[in-house]
């Protein structure tokens, strides 16, 4: 039989990325088998209006700044190219069409699964990729399948939990360490770091 590709998705603000969103990654890489990572940077956000997100391009150059040492990472454009809100049944779709008989698996943290309720088209999400809820700090999986169970009835089988190694990075504590002068050091890859700094990003 061919080798069916499995293909991860890993969608987010990345305003910065750090390292809580690489070893998500490649904590379901390595676990599931996946061929390649696609990381892409939300256009506009439709959960992210209340504070002035990082305009696109930069967003994503720093993204592509930190997936370019591996191998199996790629950043992908399509969402900040993409005019309008960023939903992610659209990216899982694009995907869909771009890897034609691939498995998709769509990587999140355990915070961004709880809001579930409120994604657009879950039940037609569902139907098209499996969703990695990895672990995050303070956000616990059990609490996830609660409140799950009321939620979806039959496709719960397609969310799969993950543990990783438990980073308690945000990138809000990073824009507010760099507003506040503070280190950003081993928080997100040096390349991110830099460019934060060159292009004077989060200082107020
Ligand atoms: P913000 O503080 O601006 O919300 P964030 O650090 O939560 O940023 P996002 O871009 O919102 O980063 O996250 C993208 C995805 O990565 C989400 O699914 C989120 O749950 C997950 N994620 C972010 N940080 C971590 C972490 N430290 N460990 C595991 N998952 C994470
Ligand atoms: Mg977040």
């Amino acid at each position: 039989m061919n080798h069916v590709s499995k293909i991860g998705i890993m969608g987010g603000t990345f305003d910065p990325i750090h390292y809580g969103h690489l070893v998500s990654a490649e904590g379901a890489r390595d676990e599931v088998g996946l061929d390649q990572v696609i990381f892409v940077p939300t256009g506009r956000p439709p959960h992210k209006s209340n504070y002035n997100i990082t305009n696109s391009q930069d967003r994503y150059l720093m993204t592509v700044l930190a997936t370019a040492s591996n191998h199996y990472f790629h950043a992908s454009s399509m969402e900040v190219d993409r005019p309008g809100f960023s939903y992610t049944i659209d990216t899982v779709q694009s995907v869909v069409e771009m890897y034609p008989g691939a498995q998709i698996y769509f990587i999140t943290g355990a915070d961004a699964v709880l809001d579930i309720l409120t994604w657009k088209s879950v039940e037609q999400l569902l139907s098209l990729c499996y969703i990695i809820a990895v672990t995050r700090p303070s956000y616990q999986l059990d609490k996830l399948w609660d409140r799950l169970g009321h939620i979806l009835h039959c496709p719960k089988r397609r969310i799969i939990s993950m543990e990783v190694p438990a980073l308690a990075i945000s990138s809000t504590d990073i824009r507010r360490r760099v507003r506040e002068g503070m280190t950003i050091k081993y928080l997100l890859p040096e390349p991110v770091e830099d460019y934060i700094a060159k292009h004077k990003l989060y200082k107020q």
